[in-house]
C-alpha cells in the first residue's frame, strides 16, 4: 500500500502556505498514495478540507493530529471518524498556552475550506507544549477510541526517545514512527525498541514537493490498518 500518514497543512506554523486542502490532495493523487492522514500541530480545524479534497481523488483519509505533551514529546493520534478527531482537536486546544502567534518568526496558522479560501487564522501558537503530559494525552486518545504512535522517535527533538531516553513500559503505546528506517535495528540492538513494536515511517511533509517522497514501510502489525478497513 502506498500511504502517508503524517503530512502537515497550512494551519501548522512550520507548514508552507502552499500546503492548502487542494494541494495536498493533487499532491498525494500524482504521487500515487492510496491513503493519507493530516496531522497538523496540536489542531484538528483544517481535517474536514483536506478529507474532502483527498476522498474526491479517491485516497483513503485517516484523520489525526501530532499533539506536543507538556514534556515536548510528539505524539501521532488518530481516529476512526473526523468528528471524534475533531473533538480531540478542540480538547488539545483547550489546553494550549495562551500565547500569540508571531507570524513573521513562526509562519502563519492559516485555517481553509475545500475551495482552498482563507477562512480564519488560528491565534495562539501550535508548536507549543499543551497542558496534557504524555501519559494523559495517550490515555486520553485511547478512552475516545484513538491509536497513538510516538511521532519520529529516531529525531533529537521533540521524539520520546531524545526527551525521556525510553519507551515508558507504563505507556501502553500503539507503534512508533521511524524517521529513517534503518534506525530501527540500531534501536533494538541498544535495547531501546522491541522487535514486536508496530512501526511505520512517513514524510512529516511541511511542503507539497515532499509528500510521499520518503520510502514507505509498514509492519502489517500496525493497528492503522484497523482504522483503513472502516
Ligand atoms: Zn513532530
Ligand atoms: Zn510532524
Amino acid at each position: 500500500m502506498l500511504y502517508d500518514f503524517h503530512i502537515h497543512s497550512c494551519l501548522s506554523p512550520c507548514g508552507d502556505d502552499e500546503m492548502t486542502p487542494n494541494n495536498i490532495a493533487g499532491m498525494s493523487h500524482i504521487a500515487g498514495l492510496e491513503a493519507i492522514s493530516l496531522t497538523d500541530h496540536n489542531c484538528s480545524l483544517n481535517l474536514p478540507r483536506v478529507k474532502k479534497c483527498s476522498e474526491a481523488f479517491g485516497i483513503k483519509f485517516i484523520p489525526g493530529i501530532e499533539v506536543c505533551t507538556n514534556e515536548d514529546i510528539h505524539v501521532l493520534c488518530y481516529f476512526e471518524t473526523l468528528e471524534i478527531c475533531l473533538e480531540f482537536g478542540n480538547l488539545i486546544i483547550n489546553k494550549l498556552p495562551r500565547i500569540k502567534n508571531k507570524e513573521t518568526i513562526f509562519g502563519n496558522q492559516i485555517i481553509m475550506n475545500s475551495d482552498d479560501k482563507i477562512i480564519g487564522n488560528f491565534d495562539y501558537l501550535l508548536l507549543n507544549g499543551c497542558e496534557y503530559s504524555l501519559y494523559e494525552t495517550v490515555s486520553l486518545c485511547h478512552s475516545m477510541g484513538g491509536i497513538a504512535v510516538y511521532a519520529h522517535i529516531d529525531k533529537n527533538s521533540y521524539s520520546v526517545l531524545s526527551v525521556l531516553g525510553t519507551l515508558p513500559p507504563e505507556i501502553h503505546i500503539d507503534g512508533v514512527e521511524l524517521y529513517h528506517l534503518e534506525n530501527r535495528s540500531k534501536l533494538i540492538n541498544q535495547g531501546l525498541l522491541s522487535k514486536d513494536m508496530p512501526y511505520m515511517t512517513n514524510s512529516d511533509a511541511h511542503y507539497l514537493e515532499n509528500i510521499g517522497e520518503k520510502e514507505q514501510h509498514i509492519s502489517s502489525s500496525n493497528p492503522l490498518f484497523k482504522l483503513l478497513e472502516k
